[in-house]
């Protein structure tokens, strides 16, 4: 089985009981076994306008292909009522493969790891719950060193 990061992300129809209806949905993917679930993080969107993010990362082992668990992920989006209008508009559920085991995934549909993590502390933090420091992305750079590189602003982690 592979290690498997997921961000989770929404900002419309209660947040976070968006975010727990899709921890239950990971939880029931074929082939696969949650492992762990990060608390909840709240943050201001990156674009004005639009409603604070609530954010998570869960960690999962899975036996799917990358893309069939793409697949299964979009499907739960849009099962959970998510409609892609414009790019980084606002959005039910955001399901994102953040890391899949060591490997390194250059397709169309499926960039791993997921381009924009390294600078989000939104993604890095939850991530940091589940994660060892010293975790290695495939560039070679740390989670703790990407950490150091991304300070703990404008988020608020909220209990479990
Ligand atoms: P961002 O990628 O900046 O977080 P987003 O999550 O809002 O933006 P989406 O609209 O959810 O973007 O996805 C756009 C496309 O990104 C998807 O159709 C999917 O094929 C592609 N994609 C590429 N790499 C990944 C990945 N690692 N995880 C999920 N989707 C990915
Ligand atoms: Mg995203
Ligand atoms: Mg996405």
């Amino acid at each position: 089985m592979e290690h498997v990061y997921i961000g989770l992300g929404s900002n419309l129809a209660d947040p976070a009981e968006q975010l727990r209806n899709a921890v239950q949905a990971l939880g029931q993917l074929p082939d696969s076994v949650l492992v762990g679930v990060s608390a909840f993080y709240q943050s201001d969107s990156l674009l004005p306008g639009q409603p604070r993010y609530t954010n998570a990362v869960v960690a999962l082992d899975s036996d799917l292909a990358p893309l069939a668990l793409l697949d299964a992920l979009q499907a739960i989006e849009i099962d959970q009522g998510r409609e892609r209008h414009e790019r980084w508009g606002p959005r039910t559920l955001d399901l994102d493969i953040l890391l899949f085991g060591d490997r390194l995934i250059d397709e169309p549909r499926l960039k791993v790891p997921h381009y924009h993590m390294q600078a989000r502390p939104f993604v890095l933090y939850p991530l940091a719950e589940l994660a060892p420091v010293d975790l290695q992305l495939a560039d070679g750079r740390t989670l703790k060193a990407l950490l150091a590189d991304c300070p703990f602003v404008g988020l608020e982690r909220l209990p479990h």
